[in-house]
């Protein structure tokens, strides 16, 4: 029998929050890190997002660790050595109503009041921004000059890479299909093949960390929801920012190539792990899109995808210790936001781990809070309009 092998941390993900992580673990030189992917790195929700990227939000807990992301992106390119394509086109949160804008409004006071170059836009520079938005759809909004967008698949690999340069080991296509725990302490996962031994796990596995969590006795607050999206054919450039719509559920670019990306929530959607797509979405999109700009009603649909993401109770993302389970970390939880917020996570994750201090900027994010009466109220992502009912 072959000694099973032995890694000081696991990680189970390998979606662009656990490669991040792994890569951060590594720079602190904190020994041997395995990352374990049921599937090729990437492929969960880092692949198939919208690659929209800000930090402009209304709570003071988002704004603070958005904003270390953003900061940590604006450099990622040359840090790991790859180009992530990050490109800082601007980002508009529209107002379309009244209330939308007064919300703008309050939001972008906090924002600056915490040091974001953010300001309102009224309807006309709005227009003067993106002529070819519908003005009827359109009464302000509030600006992030320095958000934007980056290749997905490029920052995958780019942390990928760069974690195996410094020793990393990643094994794809490895399911964990248990979490070994003995006396409220971790000591090791079972893959399909064989027992690894570790004293540290975590969990990054995106839309499974429920399932993931329930392998080691615990039970997360996580339900998951399917998103989805769809690009159409090349076209001229007429968006030149990355927008995103409380009043539409939408959120859009238009890439280098030309083609319009975009995904929107239908109203009340309902929970779902499973990735084919819906006739009723490309619709709802469809609709939402062509009411936004006339100019794109009859483009031609290229590609339609769906993704799977893990909400939390207050839709921000669960980073921490899991009290009572030692050496159980979460990474998770990140719904519709992971991605953007992928090199704070992984910055932020592992200095917890490595010094046993919580930074000011996770500490709002403990999966504790909803037990403690802590949850987070953060009034601008998309799907809050959806909570509120
Ligand atoms: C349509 C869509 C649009 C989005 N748009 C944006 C956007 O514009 N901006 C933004 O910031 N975010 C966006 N998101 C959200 C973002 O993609 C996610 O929050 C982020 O990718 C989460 O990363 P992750 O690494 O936590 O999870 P994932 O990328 O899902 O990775 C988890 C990995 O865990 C693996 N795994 C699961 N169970 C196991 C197991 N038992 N053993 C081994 N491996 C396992 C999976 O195979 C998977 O690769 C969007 C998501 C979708 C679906």
């Amino acid at each position: 029998m072959p000694r099973p092998k032995h890694y000081d941390i696991v990680i189970i993900g390998g979606g662009v929050q656990g490669l991040s992580l792994a890569y951060n673990l590594a720079l602190r030189e904190t020994g041997k890190i395995a990352v374990f992917d049921k599937s090729y790195i990437g492929s969960g929700a880092s692949g198939r997002n919208g690659e929209m990227i800000r930090s402009a939000f209304g709570s003071e807990e988002w704004i603070r660790l958005f904003d270390t992301s953003l900061r940590l992106w604006e450099t990622l390119s040359a840090e790991l050595d790859f180009n992530v394509m990050f490109t800082r086109c601007g980002y508009l949160v529209l107002a379309s109503t009244p209330e939308d804008l007064a919300a703008c409004r309050t939001n972008c006071k906090r924002q600056n009041a915490m040091g974001l170059k953010t300001r309102m836009l009224n309807a006309g520079e709005v227009a003067e921004l993106i002529p070819s938005l519908n003005p009827q759809a359109t009464v302000g909004g509030v600006f992030q000059k320095e958000g934007g967008v980056a290749r997905h698949d490029a920052v995958v690999w780019a942390y990928a890479r760069a974690a195996r340069r410094l020793g990393v080991e990643i094994f794809p296509y490895t399911e964990i299909v248990a979490v070994n725990v003995d006396t409220a302490k971790i000591t090791g996962v079972r893959t399909i093949r064989e027992n690894v031994l570790t004293g540290i796990v975590v969990n990054a596995a995106g839309a499974f960390a429920g399932q993931v969590a329930e392998m080691a006795g615990v039970k997360l607050l996580l339900d998951v929801y399917r998103l989805e999206m769809i690009v159409t054919e090349p076209l001229k450039p007429f968006l030149q920012v990355a927008l995103s719509s409380p009043h539409f559920l939408a959120y859009m670019h238009q890439t280098a190539r030309g083609e319009f990306a975009g995904g929107a929530e239908p109203q009340n959607l309902s929970p779902y792990l499973g990735l084919k797509n819906t006739r009723h979405a490309v619709q709802d999109m469809a609709r939402k899109f062509g009411s936004l700009f006339p100019g794109l009603r009859g483009a031609k649909l290229m590609r339609q995808w769906a993704g799977i993401v893990a909400k939390s109770p207050d839709r921000g993302p669960l980073l921490g210790a899991v009290d009572g389970l030692e050496g159980f970390f979460l990474n998770a939880g990140w719904g519709g936001y992971g991605f953007m917020g992928s090199p704070a996570g992984g910055r932020l994750m592992a200095e917890l781990i490595t010094d046993g201090q919580v930074p000011d900027a996770l500490y709002p994010f403990n999966p504790d809070r909803f037990a403690t009466g802590q949850a987070i109220v953060e009034p601008t992502i998309i799907g809050a309009a959806e909570d509120k009912g």
